[in-house]
């Protein structure tokens, strides 16, 4: 017959989705701008149906290399992946020498392979490479992947058939037959390791075949058969994984090869004729035992070329071109939800890859934020922290959401304004719902609820129980409540539009803060820096922001313990510069009073700001307690300085790092509030709320405002006797504050 060539079946390799996903993260977390290339394990799988050729799959437990498949059908192939960093290296990659480099590996295995028992591992033989390029941003995945078959470039020199494949049944006697089918149906392992064999069908059964070593062994047993197809003969016993008739598997080529060299290496040229027995794994009856006669042509002479077949072809969809890219949308194999948190996550990793590989994101996006205030400054700061990864919100805030607020509030609409006939819809519980339409798989919650303030007792009971139960009662539930959300927090934000209400909150935070710090004397502890999370923190980290008409200020508090190894300056709080308590500052007061009238850009500005001080502070390695960044700046963390407070001028464009001095007198920090706040806990509060005054006496600050009124009227005086004039008025009568200035202390912030 004329010689027919031994078709092999295309090579399929399928990449599982899970094989990209865990390359991603490996190209975010681990790999970023490198790109070595990576081991990869496959699993082959066989064509079990009949039809389909077999094909190595690639999932995500290729990347750590798979464990040797239970399935006896799985056969694991060795390869590699090389991920580029953009979309030209990937295009413009030598395809066709890395192609050729991989097949020279797989003909070096070919010349340097041997064995002891006969077996021949077949994944030996077989390596394949893929080549990708993976858009994170867009989710979309380019690759090509080669399985190089070495081949010769002569069609004559082409592994052909002899005689057309055989029922076993029609080729050889019975005798024949069950000799050779019950030694090889003993061979478990067939098709990992095929095994070769000299089988004298003529002789009696009792001869046992001869398993083949290596190249002179196999060559000595073809020797008698060269020109001779029949008797004695050299047996390739195959399970084949690829299911079709008719055709081999692809992963046999490299095998021929590799017989071919053996038998060269063992002093046989020229071409050897074999009996393959090919078992189809698409079951183990009779009928899928072909006997096939081949001839393997002699292998090339040193020196002349041996091509790779090349990449592998994909369809790129029906009645497309087929390519050898494939493109794959991995959008379409996530949902909207998981593929945002990928793209948050991706967006915050990219500042480490390039621009601060220190950076530690989960220093902030694990934090649990308490927002007090859910208008201009409460939605600027969560958009602002989801820009950081954050996902633990809980808004608190008493209004509603009026017509006016859509505009400048960023979460809300029109339609949060227009809900329930007009009135609006809660704020904290409205906020907490658009924020999770921006990012539906993070935790946020609204709370409604009225902050206590000093000298407000009236208002201050927004849950009055079913009964009425008005006053100390429902004032004393408002402040458990405060402290409760406090202590469930690991940030607090105060953006209320009020100095009164971040009074109760600053002092219950001072409070924490400093028994947290003289109870927990270990200052190795990880969770000293309180940015682990809730499970971690000792006491929740305050940041206050506030709004002029055309300024703004941004403070960090005071947080762990100032006179701790740092040696570092305590902090002033918001209240610092304040000398008087905080009163019902609403009253007697104009529409315009009442409102935060301010320009627009001044909340957004201010909001930003303080998210990212928090950003830059928690970076630093003393977390919650990072001293705040001096004027040379030296000890900062990865995102660069960190001060105390930002103050902001829009009248002249102007931003201002400052560090507030605590004042001894403080109503909001000083250590005669704070200690009546520990000691006397909610009596304490409840007498402040209802009469701010005690506020001025605990803190002595009605004690020093007497003082400083002395002083003011004794410099008077001396002034009169010496004939001065003027430089008094205005000053004695406003709290001493311009005793204040001549002590050189910083401006009231508002
Ligand atoms: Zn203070």
């Amino acid at each position: 017959m004329s010689q027919q060539a031994v078709h092999f079946a295309p090579f399929n390799v399928s990449v599982d989705i899970s094989f990209w996903q865990e390359l991603g993260s490996r190209k975010l977390d681990v790999l970023k701008l490198s790109t070595p290339e990576i081991p990869v394990t496959g699993v082959f799988i066989a064509g079990a149906d009949g039809k389909t050729p077999g094909e190595v799959r690639l999932d995500r437990l290729s990347l750590e290399g798979h464990l040797e498949g239970k399935d006896s059908k799985e056969v694991l192939v060795y390869g590699r992946v090389l991920n580029f960093n953009t979309l030209e290296d990937f295009k413009k990659f030598d395809r066709i020498g890395a192609a050729q480099k991989v097949a020279a590996e797989v003909e070096e295995a070919a010349a340097s392979f041997s064995t002891v028992s006969g077996r021949f591992p077949l994944t030996a033989l077989t390596r394949f490479l893929v080549l990708s390029f993976m858009d994170l941003k867009k989710y979309k995945v380019h690759y090509s992947v080669t399985v190089p078959a070495v081949h010769h470039e002569d069609p004559n020199c082409a592994v052909s058939l002899e005689r057309l494949p055989e029922a076993v049944s029609e080729a050889l006697t019975s005798t024949q037959r069950d000799r050779l089918l019950q030694f090889t149906e003993t061979d478990q392992h067939s098709l990992t390791s095929p095994q070769v064999y000299a089988i004298d069908l003529s002789s009696p059964s009792d001869v046992p075949p001869v398993a083949l070593r290596d190249g002179p062994d196999m060559a000595a047993a073809c020797s008698q058969q060269q020109e001779e197809v029949g008797g004695k003969s050299v047996f390739l016993v195959l399970v084949d994984p690829c299911g079709a008739d008719g055709v081999l598997s692809w992963v046999w080529r490299n095998f021929f090869l590799w017989f071919s060299k053996t038998l060269s290496a063992g002093g046989k040229g020229g071409n050897w004729y074999c009996r393959v027995l090919v078992k189809k794994c698409k079951g183990f009856t009779e009928e899928n035992f072909k006997l096939w006669t081949i001839r393997i042509p002699e292998y090339p002479q040193p020196g002349k070329s041996v091509p790779a077949a090349g990449w592998l072809f994909f369809l790129s969809g029906p009645g497309k071109k087929s390519s050898t890219v494939s493109s794959l949308d991995l959008a379409h194999f996530l949902d909207a939800t998981a593929l945002q948190a990928n793209a948050v996550e991706l967006n915050v990793k990219l500042i480490k890859w390039r621009m601060v590989p220190e950076l530690e994101p989960e220093r902030i996006s694990q934090l649990q934020f308490l927002l007090i205030g859910a208008g201009t400054l409460g939605c600027a700061v969560a958009r602002g922290l989801l820009g950081w990864g954050v996902r633990h919100f809980t808004f608190v805030d008493s209004g509603r959401v009026a017509m006016s607020n859509p505009v400048r509030q960023s979460l809300f609409t029109h339609k949060d304004a227009a809900a329930e006939g007009c009135s609006g819809l809660p704020k904290a519980v409205a906020a907490a719902e658009r924020l999770r339409e921006v990012r539906p798989d993070i935790h946020a919650e609204g709370v409604k609820l009225e902050i206590p303030l000093p000298g407000h007792t009236a208002t201050a009971a927004p849950h009055p129980p079913p009964g009425g139960q008005e006053g100390s009662a429902g004032l004393l539930g408002s402040v458990q409540k405060v402290r409760s959300l406090l202590e469930s927090h690991d940030v607090v934000m105060l953006l209320t539009d009020s100095r009164e209400s971040r009074w109760l909150p600053q002092v219950l935070l001072a409070a924490a803060s400093s028994s947290s710090s003289s109870s927990q004397a270990d200052s190795s502890s990880p969770h000293q820096n309180g940015v682990e999370g809730k499970a971690g923190a000792r006491a929740p980290l305050g940041v206050t922001v506030a709004l002029g008409f055309d300024s703004f200020l941004v403070l960090r508090h005071a947080w762990g313990d100032p006179e701790g190894p740092t040696g570092r300056k305590k902090m002033g709080c918001y209240f610092c510069n304040d000398y008087a308590a905080p009163a019902d500052a609403q009253a007697n007061r104009t529409l315009d009073q009442q409102c935060t009238v301010t320009r627009p850009g001044v909340s957004s500005m201010a909001a930003s700001l303080a998210c990212e001080l928090l950003a830059s502070a928690v970076q630093h390695s003393g977390g919650f307690g990072a001293p705040p960044t001096t004027e040379d700046r030296g000890d900062v963390g990865c995102l660069g300085a960190a001060p105390q407070a930002i103050r902001g001028f829009l009248n002249d464009f102007r931003l201002s790092p400052q560090q507030t001095d605590p004042f001894e007198h403080c109503i909001g920090c000083s250590d005669g509030v704070v200690k009546a706040v520990q000691e006397e806990g909610d009596e304490f509060l409840l007498r402040v709320l209802r009469d701010p005054v005690e506020l001025e006496r605990v803190s002595g600050l009605s004690e020093f405002k007497e003082r400083e009124a002395r002083r003011a009227e004794a410099m008077a005086t001396q002034m009169g006797k010496e004939g001065g004039v003027g430089g008094v008025e205005g000053g004695v009568g406003d709290g001493g504050l311009l005793s204040l200035e001549e002590d050189d202390e910083e401006d009231a912030f508002f």
